[in-house]
């Protein structure tokens, strides 16, 4: 019996993740849940799933928590802040862990979990961007499981030699082939891209998800924090990594070999499909998805990136390749960029401008450890507030 803590429950991927392990009773307990505000939902989910503890943002919604847990005789103790989430993560009595918190709030807790050898299912990909390399070492070092959620390595994962240890060359795998969808905007005309509204940015073609990573896939950085994830997770050079537009996004990625074959996973767009692999791993459950119908989509299409269209990924594999705290500065500008985009402080064109200035502002260092990383991405982010703050 494998005994859970999902980070982020009341998320997209949260969700998706406790409506798989509802259909497997059997294999799955929930050891603790975790939600910033959204109290009720959480109640609601400690109603149905019993775990031993459940955490919040603030002492505020810890109490309004409690007294719904009451009120409905649900004995789950209830914890809040930092601390806390790192104490789920990292508990003996917890064997995996969903890593399903959005941005940089999700590092500490995602870091502790890797720290303590779980298994870990990583769904917040900002903590590998922003710590790549601390976040592998201590996954060497704990002996803990990694396991890739976000749907395009989750795909690279199952193309891969099962004996595979981040190393391409020894497995004679000339590249992968990261499937992105394009997003909303792949064939708005470039010049009205400044007039899009929020909602129009979040409402994506194929797959349903939280803002910001909507936001993230119509940006494309979304595309470029998967490069650097695809990069720290299967030890690729950022030149054997290539991106390639696929609209329908049924084919979630690929891996190319040396003798000219290319594996593919292929899939309906549900997050469930990966959740499961991962949750099972190595064997195969059920997630409630409905295997992909070739004969009625009839037809698959691809073509290559436009870098006008979508600078932020430009500045993705710059980030990449420049290397040390470049990605941490990247990603914290992109996250301050997209909640001023959400609030309608700042242009859509204005995200992926507010980035490159802010790399160029705050200088990117050496990787010395958590907490010079945290004080750069604290910089980028004050950069990046001031920006908004000027445009605004
Ligand atoms: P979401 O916005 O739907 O949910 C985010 C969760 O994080 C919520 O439970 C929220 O309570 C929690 N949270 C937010 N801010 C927090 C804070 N400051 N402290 C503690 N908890 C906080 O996001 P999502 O779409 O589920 O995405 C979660 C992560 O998974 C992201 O890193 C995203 O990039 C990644 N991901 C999501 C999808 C998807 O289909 N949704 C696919 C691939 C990867
Ligand atoms: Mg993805």
């Amino acid at each position: 019996m494998q005994s859970i803590t999902i980070l982020g429950a009341t998320g997209s991927i949260g969700m998706s993740t406790l409506d798989v392990v509802a259909r497997h009773p059997d294999r799955y307990r929930i050891h603790a849940l975790t939600a910033h505000s959204r109290v009720e939902e959480l109640a609601a989910q400690c109603a149905q799933f019993r775990p031993k503890v459940a955490v919040v943002g603030s002492a505020e919604a810890a109490d309004r928590l409690s007294a719904l847990l009451r009120g409905q005789h649900v004995p789950t103790e209830v914890a809040y802040g930092e601390h806390a989430l790192c104490e789920v993560a990292a508990a003996p009595d917890c064997s995996t862990v969903m890593a399903a918190i959005v941005g940089a709030a999700g590092l500490k807790p995602t870091l502790a979990a890797a720290h303590a050898g779980k298994k870990v299912l990583l769904a917040n990909k900002e903590a590998l961007v922003i710590s790549g390399a601390l976040f592998m070492e201590a996954i060497a070092a704990s002996g803990a499981t990694l396991l890739p959620i976000d749907s395009e390595h989750n795909a690279i994962f199952q193309c891969l030699p099962l004996d595979y240890r981040r190393m391409p060359g020894n497995h004679g795998i000339r590249k992968i082939l990261l499937t992105a969808s394009g997003g909303p905007f792949l064939d708005r005309d470039v010049s009205t891209l400044g007039d899009v509204t929020p909602e129009q940015a979040v409402a994506h073609p194929n797959w349903s998800m939280g803002r910001k990573i909507s936001v993230d896939s119509a940006t494309m950085m979304n595309k470029g924090l998967e490069v650097i994830e695809a990069h720290w997770l299967f030890g690729a050079a950022p030149e054997q990594i290539e991106v390639v537009i696929h609209p329908q996004s049924v084919i979630h990625s690929m891996v190319s070999y040396a003798d000219g074959s290319v594996l593919a996973q292929l899939g309906n767009p549900d997050m469930r499909t990966p959740i499961a692999h991962a949750l099972a791993y190595p064997e195969r459950i059920d997630s409630g998805v409905e295997p992909v119908d070739l004969a009625r989509i009839a037809q698959l299409h691809f073509r290559r990136p436009d870098y006008e269209r979508f600078p932020c990924l430009r500045l993705a594999f710059e980030a990449l390749q420049a290397g040390g705290s470049a990605a941490a500065v990247m990603n914290a500008a992109n996250e301050i960029a997209v909640e001023a985009f959400l609030d309608r402080k700042i242009g859509f064109r204005r995200i992926p401008e507010l980035i490159a200035t802010v790399l160029d502002r705050v200088p990117h260092e050496a990787v010395e450890g958590l907490d010079s990383l945290l004080a750069q991405d604290r910089r980028a982010r004050d950069c990046a507030r001031e920006l908004v703050q000027a445009s605004y």
